[in-house]
């Protein structure tokens, strides 16, 4: 994904430093802007402007509190975290999963080991890229509900094309967010769900081939989009959340700008429920992810993401994103929060 500002929510209404959003602007995933640069270097000495004001500070609404809301009708789910970290462990033994390659091949049948039994919908199709055509394909697995309507839970499993020769294994950006689908596969697995059905979308081609833009990135999502428009699957969305970069043991989860506000509110309330909620939106700023083709097209979407990995986000995109940089705790968190959300949409 490609990040473009981040900032404390608790200064969302102040008057900005030049050299605090500078700091934060990657561009291209990969390159930072000459200017960019500059500014770092002028950041270089100050403390990292992190501040973890309760969002009730917030210009937007924020969640009425926990005490109001209907309490759940089950104890509150949890997923195994231990399980959760060693299918991270198995999916980075691949090595490098760019689309197009034998590792990645490799992770779709490793995917579809997991899901054997369950109701599996995979298309492929082949995306013309600036670096030439390549198969991308979008793994669905659907958990059905009672009630009408579709939660979608999705994570991007491909890894960084230009680094694909590097070491780049994406513990982090690519691996944490095929682990926690495939764990929270385990959870609605023979399940009879009392709510909405949950589908788990495996996505692919969300990372550029070259130089992130419009048309370079997004592929697997761009695609479903437009093909759940035109066959009507959209309209019963009744909310996504994209997972991504979930895994960091720093566990900090931006709240990003282009996610619909209520769906992010509802996020948050479930992180309050579960206890979590230090962990999340202590900042805010603008993601570009698989959300944006569904946000797009008026779909209720939220990306929970955490783009500060490791001072300045050095890791993100960089060979240093190995397995030692996560922890179960953190993906436990995420998927628990997650499962939480589910149950409140469940009942709204
Ligand atoms: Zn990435």
């Amino acid at each position: 994904m490609k990040q473009h500002q981040s900032r404390s929510t608790s200064q969302r209404s102040s008057d900005f430093s030049q050299t605090r959003s500078c700091v934060l602007w990657i561009t291209g995933s990969l390159l930072l802007a000459s200017s960019t640069l500059a500014c770092s270097k002028q950041n270089e000495a100050q403390p990292k402007a992190v501040s973890p004001t309760p969002v009730a500070s917030m210009s937007q609404p924020a969640p009425p509190p926990v005490a109001e809301k209907t309490e759940p009708a089950a104890p509150a789910p949890t997923i195994n975290p231990s399980r959760a970290m060693q299918y991270v462990k198995e999916v980075v033994a691949f090595g490098a999963r760019p689309v197009g390659s034998a590792n990645h091949k490799k992770l779709e049948n490793y995917i579809l080991g997991h899901l054997k039994g369950d109701d599996i919908d995979s298309t492929t199709f082949t995306a013309d890229t600036v670096e030439g055509k390549f198969p991308v394909r979008n793994i669905i697995a659907k958990y059905p509900g009672t009630k009408d309507g579709i939660i979608v839970i999705a994570g991007h499993y491909d890894t960084n094309y230009p680094l694909r020769n590097t070491g780049y294994v994406g513990a982090n950006d690519g691996g944490s967010s095929t682990a926690i689908l495939l764990e929270l596969a385990n959870h609605l697995r023979g399940k009879k769900r009392d709510g909405y059905s949950v589908w788990l979308l495996w996505t692919d081609g969300e990372e550029a081939m070259k130089q992130w833009s419009e048309t370079d990135s997004l592929y697997g999502t761009r695609h479903l989009a437009q093909q759940w428009q035109s066959d009507g699957t959209l309209k019963k969305i009744k909310a996504l959340f994209v997972l991504d970069m979930i895994g960091d043991a720093e566990l900090d989860v931006l709240r990003e700008t282009h996610s619909t506000p209520w769906l992010m509110d509802l996020f948050q309330q479930a992180a309050a429920r579960t206890g979590y909620q230090s962990h999340f939106f202590a900042q805010e700023g603008a993601v570009e992810d698989d959300h944006l083709p569904f946000v797009k097209l008026g779909v209720p979407s939220a990306d929970i993401i955490d783009i500060d990995y490791g001072y300045n986000n050095v890791f993100h995109h960089s060979t240093q994103d190995t397995l030692d940089k996560l922890s179960p705790k953190s993906l436990e968190i995420v998927g628990n929060t997650t499962l939480e959300a589910i149950q409140l949409l469940d009942q709204r």
